[in-house]
């Protein structure tokens, strides 16, 4: 018996959640249920979280969280509980197989069959922004070499564990070359350790596209937590259905499982929702959990009911579908055909699906940083780039020079265009002659003469060498 947390949610959750409780117990699955309340009720109660703390307690301890949708309601205040629970618990993975179910479900992608492995916690999720100046905001991407290795790892060892034979990374490098260029080559570093599984990269404008496009030309996805949010939602939707798809969030202590789609509060309490997500994730679930042999029964079970054309409103369509079910309905149509295999599409075989265990992330010895430069960010209202220039050029700054001045990352000082357009957000580099170190002494000097000058510091950022390699950015057009 695993214990297993389990939220009925908002909306469509708690006819969806009964539905796949019927099914995978009537299927055998070895489970025992600690029901909490999360979502709307608690977030109207005044918990901004949407959780109580008694809640967390149990998910922490039971380890394993199936989850319904929740609505969120509208307005100022309310954290979303799904980045709260990702986060608060560590799940680095979400994983969400997309695979169409032609001609059962109407798709224009009949051969799709891909998992797309999404980093979950980092990247622009991080949620730190800040107003800088009366014109510009900022959100800031955080990458970290252990956030990519775990990701990068968990889809080589799941491609491994499914069989799967290729995995390709999607990422912007040619234009973010220290972030999405760190995910890129741990990528590669980490895929020289899986010589036998295709792999191969593409820069993700293109490469979304392209999976719009022809999805059979990919197998596994791994990519950053924004592009993985967007492009896994378009890869269910050409599948068939949002409705169709599960996810699994996978962290080293926890795991949460759950359907993509939301609380669909207009179908609410009419026994019409489509209990298929949050089946998938269930399934996910029972092979977390070591009971592969239940997951498939189910699975089997759910491609045959879809096959003999048993379809919620969803996904009911005139000359394919047989009957039109509602939630409950449906769920003994799967419950009836548990122990039988779909005999047109693939029957699956979970025999090898097991949890991933992931080799621990092991930190490397600290390269040597040498500090040679720094950006001082202003806000300034003037217009002139070359008046700015002249302001700071007149300061006493002694060896560390100003190198150019940049307008949300564009030179713009010296020698910038006229044509460029100017926001009162403006970064002023400093560096000493041939790339020498320079002393954060030299810094806070600098400071106090633009301060002593009126101009408005907002933050600051070093620049360093690593290892003797640049490691910032340079000015665009410099
Ligand atoms: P939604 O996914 O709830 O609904 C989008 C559309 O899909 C609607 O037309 C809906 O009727 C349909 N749909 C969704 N699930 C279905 C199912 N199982 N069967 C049949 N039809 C289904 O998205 P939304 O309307 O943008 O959001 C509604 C609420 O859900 C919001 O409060 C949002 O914050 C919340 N939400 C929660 C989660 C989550 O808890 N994981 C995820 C997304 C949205």
């Amino acid at each position: 018996m695993t214990k297993v947390t389990v939220a009925k949610g908002d909306g469509i959750g708690p006819e969806i959640m009964d539905a796949t409780l019927d099914i995978i117990k009537a299927a055998g699955a070895k489970i025992e249920i600690d029901e909490i309340e999360v979502g709307e009720k608690v977030y109207l109660s005044g918990n901004t979280s949407g959780i109580a703390k008694e809640s967390w307690d149990i998910i922490r301890r039971n380890k394993v969280f199936l989850k319904a949708p929740i609505t969120t309601p509208q307005g100022g205040g309310y954290k979303s509980l799904n980045v709260t629970t990702r986060k608060m618990l560590g799940l680095f993975a979400n994983v969400r197989p997309c695979q169409s179910l032609y001609p059962f479900v109407e798709t224009k992608h009949p051969k799709m069959d891909i998992v797309i492995i999404r980093e979950n916690e980092e990247d622009l999720y991080a949620g730190i922004e800040h107003r800088q100046t009366d014109e510009v905001v900022q959100c800031l991407k955080l990458i970290s070499r252990p956030g990519c290795e775990k990701i990068i790892r968990y889809a080589f060892e799941y491609a491994k564990q499914y069989a799967r034979k290729k995995v390709t990374c999607f990422t912007k490098d040619n234009i973010m070359k220290q972030t999405d260029g760190l995910f890129h080559q741990i990528f590669n570093e980490i895929g020289q350790e899986y010589p036998e599984i295709e792999q191969e990269h593409w820069i993700i404008d293109i490469g979304a596209a392209k999976m719009a496009d022809t999805p059979e030309a990919f197998d596994v996805i791994v990519t950053l937590n924004l592009y993985g949010d967007v492009l896994s939602d378009i890869a269910a939707q050409i599948a068939g259905s949002v409705g169709l798809a599960g996810s699994a969030n996978i962290g080293t202590e926890c795991a949460m499982f759950e359907a993509i789609h939301g609380s669909a509060p207009r179908r609410a309490g009419q026994n019409v929702a489509n209990p298929s997500g949050l089946l998938q994730g269930a399934i996910l679930m029972l092979t977390h959990i070591g009971q592969s042999d239940i997951a498939e029964k189910v699975q089997n079970a759910w491609l045959k009911t879809l096959e003999d054309g048993i379809h919620t409103y969803d996904i009911y369509k005139e000359g394919i579908s047989t009957q039109k079910v509602g939630t409950h309905e449906f769920a003994q149509a799967v419950i009836a055909r548990l122990g039988q295999k779909p005999q047109k599409l693939v029957p699956v075989n979970y025999a090898n699906s097991k949890e991933l265990v992931l080799k621990p992330y092991v930190r490397k010895a600290p390269a040597k940083k040498d500090l040679v430069g720094f950006d001082l960010f202003l806000h300034w209202s003037g217009n002139n780039a070359n008046e700015l220039g002249a302001k700071v050029e007149a300061l006493n700054t002694s060896r560390v020079k100003l190198n150019m001045i940049s307008n949300r990352g564009i030179k713009v000082y010296p020698d910038g265009f006229s044509e460029t357009f100017l926001t009162d957000h403006w970064r002023c580099r400093f560096k000493a002659d041939d790339d020498q170190t320079v002393t954060l002494d030299e810094l806070i000097s600098i400071m106090n003469q633009f301060v002593a000058n009126g101009l408005d510091i907002i933050k600051t950022e070093n620049l360093y060498k690593f290892d003797g390699k640049l490691a910032y950015s340079l000015g665009q057009g410099q």
